[in-house]
């Protein structure tokens, strides 16, 4: 998908902050954090929504989700965290390449989630 940011991303066009990177998934710092860490997941294959994931991918998908994490957490970023997946417009899915928000959470820190009114 030329035309897609997070392909252009994933081939090195566009610049990112780079957290962790795994045969099929690549994690990066949203340009526009709603809590400091705020992170996003996506397969480095383009695919439109959850959907599209081939199941197979899904090993590898909990293990990379559950490293990036744990290291939210060792970096005291948050004391928990939220997985966050708007898929398809009506859900608030802004960018159609399939994307996981990691969300650091911290006691107090006031955060509501409205992906779409
Ligand atoms: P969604 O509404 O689930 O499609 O969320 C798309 C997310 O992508 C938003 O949180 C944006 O801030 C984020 N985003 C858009 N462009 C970029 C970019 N170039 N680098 C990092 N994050 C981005
Ligand atoms: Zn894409």
């Amino acid at each position: 998908m030329s035309e897609c940011i997070f392909c252009k991303i994933v081939a090195g066009e566009i610049p990112a902050g780079v957290i962790r990177v795994s045969d099929r998934f690549i994690a990066f710092a949203d340009v526009k954090p709603v809590a400091p860490g705020h992170v996003l997941i996506i397969p480095k294959q383009h695919f439109g929504t959850l959907l599209d994931i081939p199941d197979s991918w899904g090993a590898e998908l909990l293990t990379f989700t559950k490293a990036v994490a744990s290291s939210l957490l060792d970096k005291k970023l948050g004391d928990g965290f939220n997985v966050v997946m708007n898929n398809l417009e009506p859900a608030g899915q802004v960018v159609p390449h399939a994307h996981l928000h990691l969300i650091p959470r911290k006691d107090g820190d006031g955060l509501r989630f409205v992906t779409k009114v």
